[in-house]
């Protein structure tokens, strides 16, 4: 039997599924040892700091994470970053294999003037500040005005323009950190627009989350019928429609045909409107818009601008992985050939590996096949090493599974009397004084 010590460094979903597709491929000749590494002193990362907290259901996966971290010879190391508490090069040598399941944390750039203006900010940043991430507590939201635009025709871009035009109240008993849910129960914001720059046909949003617009409660969400009218026209001038297409581009028609009840609160859809720049003295006054068309089958400008006046600008089109020192990077990912990164016994999953693109699931299917290279890469096991000895020398507080399990019990048991799944904590003090 040969026993074989892989790190995976990043404890999201990507680097679950890796683990859980090591674990499966266990059999009586051939056992892991798996050494999560995480960052931050929490697990599970876009399940908690990512998926919109009015999302329960998309979390329950959390659960599956937690079988794999409980199944024996799999540890976790939270508390531990990449390039501060230990390097890449090291990982290398201690381990016969390591996993880069690191992610796409950084929001891609507009590159348009007046980006920078206050009152305008990605969604990398507005995401994790309304789901408790540590790093993100003292984002600076402008929600002062009525109007807010987010630019994207994505599911973060849906989730944003959700996240904003909900009445506060219907986040009151979901996991919201504490400090974003007071600043909205505050906001002026009652008007979202959210704005892509192609056809509804060419839209990344997806049915279900379309399809749940005209149940909001408190929320009038408008899309011009004879915009996606058109839109359908184009489409079935291509040809019979893919299922996905039919199906969003049907969504979108019951959006536009659901009846408005006159609630205080809206969201607009724009399509055709490409952001050409943010305009505003000493901070966002208003967004202009080029109007784009259709013509036999692609998008281009028709010239003509529209604009619309908000305080607050979210863009959502899209991320990029941070650079990790000691690995190749190409194309805003980790270069990587099918999830190998050449020359070495290490691999990369995820977002890191294919870029931003996919929902939690896709990450099952993805890890798993990098995971069957991985092992059909193995050779001699390397002598046995300790990264939990190296690591406290080194003076750092590791959060073990058994220590999560107690933050995860407080945060738990303090959102029960409020009806609330959790209580997210925010300060990493906090998180491991309680450990
Ligand atoms: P995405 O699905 O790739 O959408 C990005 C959007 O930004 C596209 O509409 C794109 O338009 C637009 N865009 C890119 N550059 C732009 C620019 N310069 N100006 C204007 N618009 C621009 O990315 P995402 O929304 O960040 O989502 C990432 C992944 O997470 C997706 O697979 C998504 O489905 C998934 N996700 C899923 C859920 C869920 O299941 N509920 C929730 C959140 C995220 P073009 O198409 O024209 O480039």
């Amino acid at each position: 039997m040969k026993s074989y010590k892989v790190a995976i460094v990043g404890a999201g979903p990507a680097g679950y599924f890796a683990a859980q597709a090591l674990q499966n491929s266990q059999n009586e000749n051939l056992k892991f040892a798996i050494d999560m590494i995480e960052r931050l002193p929490t697990p599970w990362g876009l399940v908690r700091s990512g998926v919109a907290p009015d999302h329960p259901k998309i979390k329950t996966v959390a659960k599956v994470f937690e079988k794999i971290a409980t199944t024996e010879g799999f540890r976790l190391f939270g508390n531990i970053e990449l390039g501060t508490d230990i390097s890449v090069s090291e990982l290398e040598d201690m381990y016969d294999a390591v996993v880069f399941a690191t992610g796409s944390s950084r929001g891609r750039k507009l590159g348009i003037p007046g980006e920078d203006l206050p009152g305008s900010l990605s969604a990398a940043d507005f995401v994790p500040w309304y789901n408790a991430h540590p790093d993100f507590t003292g984002v600076d939201i402008s929600l002062d005005c009525d109007t807010a635009v987010v630019i994207g025709a994505g599911n973060v871009a849906m989730d944003v323009a959700r996240m904003l035009a909900l009445e506060p109240s219907e986040l009151d008993t979901t996991d919201t950190a504490e400090h974003a849910l007071e600043k909205l129960h505050k906001s002026s914001i009652r008007k979202v627009h959210i704005c892509g720059r192609r056809g509804p046909e060419h839209a990344a949003f997806t049915s279900p989350e379309l399809r749940e617009l005209p149940k909001l409660e408190h929320t009038d969400v408008h899309i011009d019928q004879h915009q996606i009218a058109e839109a359908i026209k184009r489409a079935e001038a291509e040809g019979e429609l893919p299922k996905d297409l039919k199906s969003n581009l049907e969504a979108m028609q019951a959006i536009a045909e659901a009846e408005k009840k006159g609630h205080e609160r809206s969201m607009y859809f724009h399509f055709l409107a490409t952001p050409l720049e943010i305009k505003g003295n000493s901070r966002v006054e208003e967004v202009v818009f080029g109007i784009n068309e259709v013509k036999d089958g692609k998008v281009s400008a028709t010239g003509e601008t529209f604009a619309i006046k908000c305080g607050l600008v979210v863009s959502a089109i899209g991320y990029q992985s941070d650079e990790i020192s000691g690995l190749p990077y190409e194309g805003g990912k980790v270069k990587n050939h099918d999830g190998r990164i050449d020359g070495r016994s290490s691999y990369v999953v995820g977002w890191a590996k294919r870029g931003p693109s996919g929902v939690i699931g896709t990450n099952k299917s993805d890890s798993t096949d990098v995971m069957k290279l991985l092992v059909e890469d193995l050779k001699e096991p390397k002598p046995e090493t300790d990264l939990e000895k190296l690591l406290i020398e080194r003076g750092a507080t590791i959060v073990a599974q058994s220590d999560w399990e107690k933050i995860n019990a407080h945060e738990v048991a303090t959102g029960e009397p409020l009806g609330k799944p959790r209580v997210k904590l925010v300060s990493r003090t906090e998180m491991l004084g309680i450990k």
